[in-house]
């Protein structure tokens, strides 16, 4: 799998949501590697995906 923020191919990824504003429409997945994950979730703009 490949990180979309930094293009490192990493083992795992985390699937992250990012919502525009309230709009779940505009919304966007992306594959993170554990790092840029825990960096994007300090952002608080970035929302782990909950498994069902
Ligand atoms: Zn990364």
């Amino acid at each position: 799998m490949k990180c979309d923020t930094c293009h490192r191919e990493v083992p795992e990824v985390s699937r992250v949501v990012i919502y525009v504003g309230y709009n779940k429409a505009a919304s966007k997945a992306m594959y993170n590697c554990p790092e840029c994950f825990s960096k994007k979730e300090q952002t608080k703009s970035y929302h782990q995906e909950e498994a069902s």
